[in-house]
């Protein structure tokens, strides 16, 4: 696939690689019930980019307004920036999270990267659009590997976090080379990485 032959520059295009690797969902509204993971591996470091439907995280999509479905938001988001809410590490490769960040357009507008388009949705000429709007989480974590070498499988342990979620796309970059395998619930969610 094109979107894996630049490889040393992994980390720089990882931004681009998140958006390229959306012409399974662009143009579409995303598919509740399939998230996308992406781990790119160079050097020590280890880059965790999640994107899920917050109906698979919350159940709902749009902005809260109760007080109990803001916590829900505010909880889930602290949930997706836990690695371990992700995935399990061998712990032999000895990695630390270095950062960590969720962001959603469910959380309160001053947490809210402005990616999203937020200003689309005031424009909008009928009400009939807000209740098909939809709205993701995005988790972005880096994390420090001391012996990076021992990084030979994750466990994806998502599908315990989020139960609404089914499926998971789980895309991988190596140095040399990448893959890209897609898990089912029920199914096995040992990912070898490349
Ligand atoms: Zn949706």
């Amino acid at each position: 696939m094109p979107r894996f032959s630049r490889l040393s520059l992994a980390p720089l295009l990882l931004p681009a690689l998140a958006c390229l690797s959306m012409p399974a969902f662009a143009g579409t509204p995303h598919v509740h019930g399939q998230g996308l993971l992406q781990l790119v591996r160079e050097g020590e470091t280890l880059w965790v980019e999640l994107t899920v439907p917050a109906m698979d995280v919350v159940g709902f999509e749009q902005l809260p307004t109760q007080p109990q479905r803001v916590r829900d938001v505010e909880q889930a988001a602290q949930r997706l920036g836990d690695v371990a809410h992700l995935l399990k590490l061998p712990p032999a490769a000895g990695c630390e999270v270095q950062t960590a960040s969720v962001e959603s357009g469910l959380l309160p507008v001053a947490a809210q990267a402005p990616r999203h388009h937020a200003d689309h949705d005031h424009d909008h000429d009928h009400d009939h659009d807000h209740d098909h709007d939809h709205a993701d989480f995005h988790g972005h974590l880096e994390l420090s590997c001391k012996r990076p070498d021992a990084l030979r499988s994750v466990e994806i342990v998502l599908f315990v976090t989020l139960p609404r979620l089914e499926r998971l796309i789980v895309q991988s970059l190596g140095e040399t080379s990448a893959q890209e395998v897609r898990l089912q619930r029920g199914g096995d969610y040992r990912v070898v990485l490349p």
